[in-house]
């Protein structure tokens, strides 16, 4: 009872915060108190890695680092070289006056997919055709061990965006256009933080132990209904189309104890999101957490809200244009924490006289501070600030690759089995005597794996990863007396002269891109694939894979293939693949979007009035596996 802050104990002094028997609460209270404006702000600040070292973390007391996009120590940096540098830098903050940890923050959204060797999963789209939520929190926990292999303790996933317009470059990282697809699949944040004990009563954010990651819930709210799918552009729809289809993931993700949450660079009805003080304090931090205890009574959001990168600069127009303007709306607004990421003494420099000159109280910098600390404490990072090597072996761990396979399996959405009036092709006979293997994505393990793998556009070819190639996977499976030809751009001649064959896999789609990049407007299939596909399958019986991140223009190639596979991003596991060409496992996914027939019907989204896809959402034909 008597011990108060500075009581000293056998010589060495007693401080409150450093307590982990202390409540959460007095803790925080106690470290919020001791802290100056300038360690303040330093908590809201995060920064790039490139710029981060431990001198700029104890100098500006610096509360985050970031790797944005494909921000790497080396490509094929190994997991203790990035220990060493998270390492490095959490070595800077602990040297500051009250140590507070930094956490180190990275886009972690299909597996650790920053780091040479790690598990590639699924992208998004695809997990939204297993619709199986608990897969999803599998993939979550496997993810967060691989990610803590490398030292890293919060990713900035999953994006829970509903993409209602496949033209948007970032439509894979959606799980459905259907929000209800979306809101099953936040199972992922329970497998990445933990999941909270039935009989708890512990305030979220909630992320249990060392095994655990923090979780960020992206990109608040309506990113996925900008107008035309044109990225980071205007959600035009009225408040209560906002609410019911774009808002009830986040009610899910709290209440899963979501520890972050980040704002969208997109507008609605004209205002940008990064300025949106009604829906981020007002609705996401005050009325969702109000809703969020009436569902679970114990839940409520109080972890922070996040910034997208160089989110405030875009509040003006060119981005940056007034920075002052710009911190203080973002501030304003609610936002928490700052992903500033380079200019980072602009930003303190701003905030601090904003605050010194009272234009933004103290109570919102506290706020913001609180909850920060709130989930560092919740973390366990003041007592276990410095990762070691103990969970290296994690990356890429062999069950990890299963799960993977599993997931792959599960995605696949086979849209068409025999041509009308014929017998299925699926599945495929491992004892053919010559099967040919064509296309661009029959041996490239980066178009798999699409955008946000290696770099943030993703990568090209076999060598930036490791992994199966769809190619090697069938390879593997067929019987050893099968002959396979594989071209990547056969010609009809090719095919003719070659002829004999039982059938033939053609694997064809788009090749990878990330956000702005992959907007469309026309989404067609990348060439030489449509010629591929009328090559091949005009002279042989075929399988069409196509590998993509959402729907494609395939409607007028349809009645010349036999049968149709979407197998969306599958990642770094093509044995799923054949696993399902093969029928080891039967074909189970469903359409997670409605797969349009031409471009002109866009936007078209399941319950439209004039809805006349060429595969409606939630088709998926099922076969039954053969039995070994
Ligand atoms: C993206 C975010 C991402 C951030 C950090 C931004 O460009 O919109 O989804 O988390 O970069 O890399």
């Amino acid at each position: 009872i008597i011990l108060s802050c500075w009581t000293s104990i056998g010589g060495s002094t007693y401080v409150k915060y450093k307590d982990p028997k202390q409540p959460l609460g007095v803790r925080i209270k106690d470290l919020l108190g001791r802290m100056s404006l300038a360690e303040k702000i330093g908590q809201m600040t995060q920064i790039e890695r490139s710029v981060a070292s431990a001198d700029v973390m104890n100098k500006y007391f610096i509360g985050s680092v970031l790797s944005g996009g494909g921000s790497v120590p080396s490509q094929r940096a190994s997991a203790e070289t990035w220990l060493g540098m998270v390492n490095e830098f959490q070595k800077g903050s602990l040297s500051t006056r009250l140590g507070i940890p930094m956490i180190y923050g990275i886009d972690a959204v299909h597996g650790h997919n920053n780091v040479y060797g790690a598990t590639i999963f699924p992208h998004n789209v695809g997990l939204g055709a297993t619709r199986d939520p608990e897969l999803a929190k599998r993939i979550g926990e496997a993810t967060a061990l691989e990610v803590r292999a490398t030292g890293i303790p919060y990713v900035f996933a999953p994006c829970i965006a509903v993409c209602r317009d496949p033209r948007w470059g970032r439509c894979y990282e959606s799980y459905s256009e259907d929000p209800k697809v979306v809101q099953m699949m936040t199972q992922i944040i329970p497998g990445l933080q933990g999941q909270i004990p039935a009989n708890s009563r512990k305030a979220v954010p909630y992320v249990a132990g060392k095994m655990h990651v923090a979780a960020c819930a992206k990109h608040y709210v309506g990113d996925g209904g900008t107008h035309e799918g044109i990225n980071e552009n205007n959600t035009l729809i009225s408040r209560n189309g906002l609410l019911s289809i774009h808002m009830p993931a986040y009610l899910n993700a709290i209440s899963k104890g979501v520890a972050t949450v980040m704002v969208s660079y997109s507008s609605w009805n004209g205002v940008k999101m990064h300025a949106n003080r009604d829906l981020v304090t007002g609705y996401l931090k005050n009325k969702l957490r109000f809703k969020a205890m009436l569902l679970i009574c114990h839940i409520n959001l109080q972890g922070f809200v996040i910034s997208d990168w160089q989110g405030i600069d875009r509040i003006t127009t060119p981005p940056g244009a007034n920075y002052p303007y710009s911190v203080r709306t973002g501030i304003t607004a609610g936002i928490d924490m700052i992903m500033v990421p380079f200019n980072y003494t602009g930003f303190i420099d701003d905030l601090t006289n904003f605050v010194k000159s009272g234009v933004i109280p103290m109570s919102r910098i506290d706020d913001a501070v609180s909850r920060i600390l709130r989930v560092k404490f919740t973390m366990g990072l003041f007592e276990s600030p410095i990762a070691d090597s103990s969970m290296v072996d994690q990356l890429g761990n062999p069950a990890h690759r299963e799960l993977a396979r599993e997931a792959v399996r599960k995605s696949l959405v086979l849209l068409k089995n025999g041509k009308y009036g014929e017998k299925p092709l699926l599945p495929l006979s491992k004892y053919a005597k010559k099967i040919l293997i064509a296309g661009t994505h029959a041996d490239n393990l980066g178009y798999q794996c699409g955008g946000w793998t290696i770099t943030w556009q993703g990568l090209s070819g076999n060598d930036n990863t490791k992994g199966t190639t769809i190619l090697d996977a069938i390879k593997a499976t067929v019987g050893k007396t099968t002959e396979v030809v594989y071209s990547e751009q056969p010609d009809a001649g090719y095919v003719k002269s070659n002829g004999g064959f039982d059938y033939a896999i053609v694997v064809v789609g788009e090749p990878p891109y990330a956000e702005t990049f992959g907007d469309s407007m026309n989404l067609t299939m990348a060439e030489p694939g449509p010629d591929t596909i009328r090559n091949v399958c005009g002279h042989v019986k075929c399988v069409v894979v196509v590998v993509s991140g959402r729907p494609v223009v395939i409607e007028p190639y349809v009645s010349t293939i036999d049968s149709l596979v979407a197998a969306w991003l599958p990642g770094t596991e093509g044995h799923g693949v054949a696993d399902m060409l093969f029928g080891d496992y039967g074909f189970t996914g469903k359409l997670p979007r409605t797969w349009f027939k031409s471009v002109d019907q866009l936007p078209m989204n399941v319950g439209d009035r004039h809805y006349d896809p060429l595969f409606p959402f939630g088709f998926g034909l099922t076969t039954r596996p053969i039995k070994a």
